[in-house]
């Protein structure tokens, strides 16, 4: 169990798709790393990709509501069917300081295995269904920053250059 360094805007493993989880023998120390990252760093959810690591899995804790009861894990997930809509602002642990507005489904059917590799086929809405939109989003390699405004880029246009730039110079 440990707490990793989440990656930021500008990272190269934010861009990279990733890849199903065929093997599943050091499974619960990748899910324990993304519990302890992301509750050490105040997040709801968290995708492997954001730690640096490029396999299909996220967690998700939004159990301070009413709308799940407890913390859970999606592996090898897929959106099967996707209706109504929805727009709110999210922010991203990847994303310091930058809320965007996001138009989602307000309603998933997501297919997935949960930490116990049982497979599930369920219907999500609410901010569950959000969280997961968010998190398999970065999976592939999308982020909150591909819907954002013009006015929303312009806003962000400092804070988006640091981040680029500090990931610049980390590999150089
Ligand atoms: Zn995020």
């Amino acid at each position: 169990m440990a707490v990793k360094p989440v990656v930021t805007y500008g990272h190269e493993s934010l861009r990279t798709v990733a890849q199903e989880i065929v093997d599943f023998k050091e499974i619960d120390i990748l899910i324990n790393d993304l519990f302890d990252t992301m509750y050490e760093n105040d997040g709801i959810g968290l995708a492997a990709n954001q730690i640096g690591i490029n396999f299909k899995i996220f967690v998700v804790d939004i159990s301070h509501t009413e709308e799940a009861e407890s913390p859970m894990v999606f592996i090898n997930g897929k959106i099967m069917d996707c209706s109504g809509e929805t727009i709110d602002t999210e922010g991203c642990l990847s994303l310091p300081d930058v809320r965007i507005r996001v138009k989602r489904c307000s309603e998933i059917l997501f297919s997935y295995l949960d930490e116990n590799l049982v497979h599930h086929e369920k219907t999500f809405n609410g901010l569950l269904a959000t969280v997961i939109q968010h998190e398999n989003d970065h999976l592939e390699a999308k982020l909150i920053t591909d819907y954002a405004s013009p006015s929303d880029l312009i806003k962000y246009e400092k804070k988006l250059n640091e981040l680029l730039e500090s990931n610049a110079k980390r590999r150089s």
